[in-house]
């Protein structure tokens, strides 16, 4: 028992000293648990650390046998068997370290993004921050207040930006994208696209004098689509870098060929038409990816009537409703007719929890924003009758469930438990009737609002789909990116040295992106402080004489590692990149020449696992009848 304590590993210890042991099988719970736990306590004895095997007797035979006791203990005898005939042909191996460039490239430019490339960058690392729109603060930027404590959003968030582009030890790339990453950690080779803004950053100084000049006006997205801006514009005024850009998609001069009214505005003859994207090229040691999310766009003729109907708006939209640097300045309006609204709905789970759409996920923070929302309205509009039609109420965090207590029985707010089937518009006055069965009475009720806000959940945005082929990351079913290990590697990816921060993994609230941040730039962090990394030995080799470079391989690689390149004798052949070789071994399965072979997965190590197998196990087990023997013979 406990064979993986000091007391256990001692006995092994002893047992290899005093009896000149070459080889070790032990026979207990996943490698993946205690190999490295194993193969530490072999090398204090002397032996190399590969030259242990471990079979799995616990998920992969007693948990899964509970009720069949006596043929569950066949069965890892046969498996303690088939592992030391494999352990007898295991050949030592060498660990390898490769060193690891100081400096770290952060995608995206949220608060997560910023929250550690400011870590990284206290702890005096080089720090490259990469975000593709004109400005950093994510959509936290474009929030009111932050619920359960009702800070400002902004006013918290300003500061870390503008810390973050004073930083000496932080180049932010604002405006750009990853066009392309090579290589291992410790020893990422990225391109990085600089998109034109058509305003020369050096000089220009914020003024604004240009925006007053442009005669284009177009919905502006920062504000939902809700207010307006120029073709020249930065996002919002808290901006960082405060640096303006040509929309050149609505520019007079580019569609025209006429105007130029900015460039003759501008004092500092920072604007320049004639602009060129400008790809840079980087060298980093660790990545962190933290390309956040996008909320869910209702669909067309939906239940909803999102499209078709004015006052049905998602959160987003009201936070910028909100919002005292939003397009009404702060007060709130129904779009129909700028009056206030008398009396609102809020419907919950709209793009979450549905297994329709595929999105079966808890999107974890609209329960809060919408709680938050109406107890904003609430102290603005006193007189305000506010509805939540909801499914389940989610007020897991610190703090939420006292928030949710004071918005029902301080403010007043009604919860209403259950998924509106219908929405009808009342053409006259532009209300909106809610048709749905609420659960708790037990019946179908109608009710009338002048204002319906659809809490929208959070989805993968599109730059984090993007980043995810750029850097061959693996995504998880929800389509967010996947994590290495749910549990205990909750912010490392399966690509060494590549690690997630804020909801590109998962959806969630800002503390938790903060807090996933932090622990990102510890992660990256600690490669880079050793300025080295050790590299598993557990890879392939390629035979060069027997490849026909088909590339097969290069296709199949989940990690990148294979690249063909001319071989020694001439011709194309595939090379093993060993620092991104997992061992995963599926090029070596796929492989039609058989050029390749998978370290300790040799085909002599698995056919004498098969051998062992089906040989008889001493005649002792005249009990597995017809399960056992015989159906190995017919295998045969
Ligand atoms: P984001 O804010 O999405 O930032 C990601 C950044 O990456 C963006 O700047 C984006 O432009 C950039 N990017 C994307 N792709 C690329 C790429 N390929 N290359 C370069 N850059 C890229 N949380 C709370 O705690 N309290 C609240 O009150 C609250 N209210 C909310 C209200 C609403 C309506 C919504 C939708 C969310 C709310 N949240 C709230 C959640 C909060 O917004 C998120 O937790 C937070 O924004 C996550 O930050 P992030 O950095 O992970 O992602
Ligand atoms: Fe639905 Fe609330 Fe989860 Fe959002 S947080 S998906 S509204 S249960």
């Amino acid at each position: 028992k406990y064979t993986c304590s000091d007391l256990g590993q001692e006995e092994i210890v002893k047992a290899i000293k005093e009896n000149g042991v070459e080889r070790v099988v032990v026979a207990s719970c996943s490698p993946r648990l205690h190999e490295p736990t194993f193969r530490a306590c072999i090398q204090r004895a002397g032996l190399n650390p590969y030259l242990l095997h471990m079979v799995n007797i616990r998920e992969q035979c007693s948990w899964v046998h509970a009720h069949e006791k006596e043929r569950a203990t066949q069965k890892a005898s046969d498996l303690v068997r088939m592992g030391a005939s494999k352990a007898a042909r295991l050949e030592p191996l060498e660990a390898r370290e490769v060193p690891v460039e100081p400096s770290t490239m952060v995608i995206g430019g949220g608060v997560a993004g910023i929250q550690a490339a400011l870590d990284l960058a206290n702890m005096g690392f080089k720090v490259h921050l990469v975000e593709s729109k004109p400005s950093i603060g994510g959509v936290m930027a474009q929030l009111d207040k932050t619920f359960p404590t009702g800070d400002c959003a902004i006013c918290i968030l300003a500061p870390k930006m503008v810390e973050l582009s004073r930083h000496p030890n932080i180049t932010l790339l604002s405006y750009s994208e990853v066009e392309e990453v090579k290589g291992y950690i410790g020893n990422y080779e990225v391109k990085i696209r600089r998109k034109a803004r058509y305003v020369d950053e050096e000089k220009c100084v914020g003024c604004g004098v240009c925006v007053e000049a442009c005669p284009v006006k177009v919905k502006n997205e920062f504000d939902e689509g809700f207010g307006q801006r120029r073709a020249i514009y930065v996002p919002f005024p808290q901006a960082v870098p405060l640096k303006y850009t040509v929309d050149k998609a609505n520019c007079l001069h580019f569609k025209t060929g006429k105007c130029q009214l900015c460039v003759k505005a501008c004092m500092n003859n920072a604007i320049d038409h004639k602009m060129q994207d400008e790809v840079i090229q980087l060298k980093v040691g660790t990545i962190i990816v933290a390309t956040g999310f996008e909320t869910y766009v209702p669909k067309k003729n939906g239940v909803y009537k999102y499209w078709e109907y004015e006052n049905v708006i998602t959160a987003l939209e009201l936070e910028r409703l909100l919002n005292a640097s939003g397009p009404t300045g702060g007060h709130l309006t129904r779009p129909s007719d700028g009056q206030v609204p008398k009396r609102i709905a809020f419907i919950q789970c709209v793009g979450s929890r549905n297994k329709k759409i595929g999105n079966n996920y808890c999107s974890r923070v609209c329960c809060m924003y919408a709680m938050k929302n109406a107890q904003i309205i609430k102290e603005h509009y006193p007189d305000t009758d506010i509805a939540v039609y909801y499914n389940d109420i989610r007020a897991f965090g610190k703090g939420f469930e006292e928030l949710y207590h004071r918005v029902r029985e301080e403010y007043g707010i009604e919860f209403i438990r259950g998924r509106p089937a219908k929405l009808t518009l009342n053409k006259n006055t532009k209300a909106v009737m809610i048709r749905a069965e609420e659960t708790l009475l037990n019946k179908i009720t109608e009710r009338e609002f002048d204002l319906v806000v659809l809490s929208t959940g959070l989805v993968p945005s599109e730059g984090t789909k993007r980043i995810a082929k750029t850097l061959s990351l693996t995504v998880s079913p929800d389509g967010f990116l996947a994590e290495a290990h749910p549990k205990l590697r909750p912010v490392d990816t399966a690509m060494d040295g590549i690690f997630l921060a804020g909801c590109c993994q998962a959806p969630k609230d800002i503390p938790d992106s903060v807090a996933q941040a932090k622990a990102a730039a510890s992660s990256a962090a600690q490669p880079m402080a050793t300025k080295k990394v050790r590299i598993e030995p557990l890879t392939v080799t390629i035979d060069e004489e027997v490849c026909v470079g088909c590339g097969l391989c290069v296709e199949l690689c989940p990690y990148g590692a294979p690249e063909l390149a001319q071989g020694q004798k001439g011709g194309m052949k595939a090379h093993i990149i060993e620092a991104l070789c997992h061992g995963c071994g599926t090029c070596a399965a796929s492989c039609p020449q058989k050029a390749i072979t998978a370290k300790q997965f040799t085909d002599e190590q698995i056919s004498a696992e098969i051998v062992s197998a089906l040989a008889p196990d001493n005649g002792t087990h005249a009990h597995k009848g017809h399960h056992g023997k015989k159906d190995a013979e017919a295998g045969v």
